[in-house]
């Protein structure tokens, strides 16, 4: 059913349900918001996008208001931008306004808004309470003080993430967004995630940067420092310098981080290989051996900490191997700093990575099997842009340069990690080859790609069947658990990723605004660069990756064997769940 109205006159048509805002922007016309995020927070809190209804004395919310037949509504008049400009002014009155040492200064949108609506002074003077900055988490820092309470953080953590470890504390002008108590969040069930960081439009929440770890690590002359990199950055990092979404700057991220001095740059594609070769082999002796089924992936470290805390039943059918990055840093602290002679006392590894949740990953005290973490400090896709920015070098001129060997290959499968249904399709690249012995030609496996929450399928593969399952987003994570729980559905193989659509879009990714995201997909325009660069790529399976076969022969001799389950693989432990 349609409905037909008219917005400043102009008619308009939209399927009915739509909102104002809906109906306004079929047409191209711009209604201001604030605390809209399109799917994920509908509330109609903030007031900024209000509208006049031809008959209604009060203005109305567009975001939540729906259209009727014969409607007429207006944007644009006197009343409307006074309005706004108030309800503006009345936020920004309660709000500390330090632009100009604030993470999001440049990438506000209480900032673009104000500048927007041309607010030049606030007439108003707020209580301006002081609120403590929470630190303690190794991934996420909050301040309340720069919060404007439009709770999108709060619904994705509850509604999309289903972890509803933050929420709106106090009532009225005592409103204050935090966790159960003002619990700090490291002692909370929060998984580090970073969904709610990439959707505050201010900068309330951001990631606890390790910026500062790796300059004075670049400067220290006794450290030989080691950065890798993983799949989803090259994707998203040319936005942090206005480049169009879904970029591959695979190339100029090379030279970059050469001309800031690191010591080696790595590409953790490679380790993906690893982990594929690890992780595919436990898939078939467990097969084979009637061992716990169905294997789950773990290399997504906010999925890991969800599973610790809600489904501790399920830490058996996790895959021991250790996520890319960490086998990475492993490999660094014994192998390499064996052939090289360094000794790994003076190896700093650093990541760069599209998740917050691998900051905290990187503090395992478990993942550290040569005495030493194998990681020293991962930084997130944005804080590289800032850390090129602060090296004064103009990154969208860069020539493309290429990554050091030996860590510089990894195969197309490894490049496909990054979205979901990434690792399901590299590892039955390289499974399937195995059980049928043949170098099977057809490698794209449709059924797990794309942005579906869950993807499910049942495979014929030299005569087994291997039923499998593609789940991103931790509340999609929880439905399927559930159900397995209730013995309504089983697999052999399933791949979880923690946040919706996989690393591409992970908390650690550039912030893209809640107008863009009105008219992009964000997910299909990164995940697209993503199979852009498999394609590109000479060897697609990770077992013909020529480093892996390599350092197989030359030192762990065979996946999951002694050597490798020393360095490569992990485990993990049941914590404390307070809801
Ligand atoms: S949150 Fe935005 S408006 Fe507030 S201080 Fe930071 S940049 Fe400025
Ligand atoms: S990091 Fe994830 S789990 Fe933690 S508060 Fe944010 S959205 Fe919730
Ligand atoms: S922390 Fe950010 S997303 Fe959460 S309520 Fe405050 S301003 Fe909104």
């Amino acid at each position: 059913m349609s409905v037909n109205l008219k917005i400043n006159n102009i008619d308009v048509t939209v399927p009915e349900g739509s909102t104002i805002l809906e109906a306004a922007r079929s047409i191209d016309i711009d209604i201001p918001t604030l605390c809209y995020l399109k799917d994920i927070n509908e509330v109609g809190s903030c007031r900024i996008c209000v509208v006049e209804v031809k008959g209604m004395r009060a203005l109305q919310a567009s975001c939540v208001y729906p259209v009727s037949e014969g409607m007429e509504v207006f944007t644009n008049t006197k009343n409307v931008r006074d309005v706004r400009k108030i309800n503006l002014e009345l936020i920004l009155s309660n709000h500390e306004r330090k632009c100009l040492t604030c993470n999001r200064n440049k990438n506000c949108e209480l900032q673009t808004l104000s500048n927007d609506l041309g607010v030049s002074e606030i007439r108003y003077e707020g209580e301006n309470p002081h609120y403590n900055v929470d630190k303690l988490s190794a991934s996420i820092v909050r301040d309340p003080n720069k919060c404007i309470i439009c709770r999108r953080c709060v619904n994705v953590c509850k509604n999309i993430q289903t972890v509803s470890v933050i929420d709106a504390n106090e009532r009225g002008f005592k409103t204050i967004i935090g966790s159960a108590f003002n619990m700090p969040l490291a002692e909370t069930p929060c998984t580090n995630c970073g969904q709610c960081i990439v959707v505050c439009p201010v900068g309330a929440l951001r990631e606890k940067e390790e910026i500062d770890t790796v300059w004075e690590a670049l400067a220290d002359p006794k450290k030989h420092v080691f950065v890798q990199t993983a799949p989803a950055v090259r994707v998203a990092l040319g936005e942090e310098f206005d480049m169009p979404i879904g970029t591959r700057v695979t190339g100029k991220m090379a030279s970059a981080l050469k001309l800031m001095g690191f010591d080696g740059v790595f590409d953790t594609n490679t380790a993906a290989d690893f982990t594929i070769m690890e992780e595919g082999t436990e898939l078939l002796q467990r097969l084979e051996n009637g061992g716990k089924l169905p294997l789950i992936t773990s290399c997504s470290p906010g999925w890991v900490k969800f599973c610790e805390h809600n489904f501790p039943d399920f830490l058996d059918n996790l895959s021991t191997a250790k996520s890319p990055h960490e086998m990475f840093g492993a490999i660094m602290k014994s192998y390499y700093a064996e052939k090289q002679g360094i000794d790994p006392a003076d190896i700093f590894v650093v990541s760069v990575m599209p998740c917050t949740a691998k900051k905290f990953e990187s503090k395992r005290e478990e993942l550290s099997s040569t005495g030493y973490p194998d990681v020293d400090a991962v930084v997130t896709t944005r804080e590289l842009g800032k850390m090129i920015k602060q090296s004064g070098i103009d990154f969208v001129k860069l020539p493309d340069g290429e990554f050091d060997a030996p860590f510089g290959i990894g195969s197309g499968a490894a490049a496909i990690f990054g979205t979901t249904g990434g690792v399901m399709e590299a590892a039955l690249r390289t499974v399937a080859d195995i059980l049928t012995g043949e170098d099977i030609k057809q490698i794209e496996y449709n059924a797990v790609r794309g942005m579906k929450g869950i993807k499910e399928a049942s495979l014929q593969i030299a005569g087994k069947k291997v039923r499998i399952a593609v789940v991103s987003g931790l509340g999609n994570a929880r439905k399927l658990l559930d159900k397995i729980r209730a013995g309504e559905v089983q697999y052999e193989f399933i791949e979880i990723m923690g946040c919706p659509g996989g690393c591409v879009t992970g908390g650690g990714q550039p912030i893209v605004s809640s107008k863009i995201k009105m008219d992009i997909d964000v997910h299909a325009a990164r995940a697209a660069a993503i199979y852009a660069e498999d394609e590109s790529m000479e060897v697609r399976k990770s077992y013909k990756n020529p480093i892996v076969k390599k350092i197989y022969e030359d030192y762990f001799i065979e996946p999951c064997g002694h050597l490798s389950h020393k360095l490569l693989h992990t485990h993990y432990k049941q914590r404390e769940n307070y809801y």
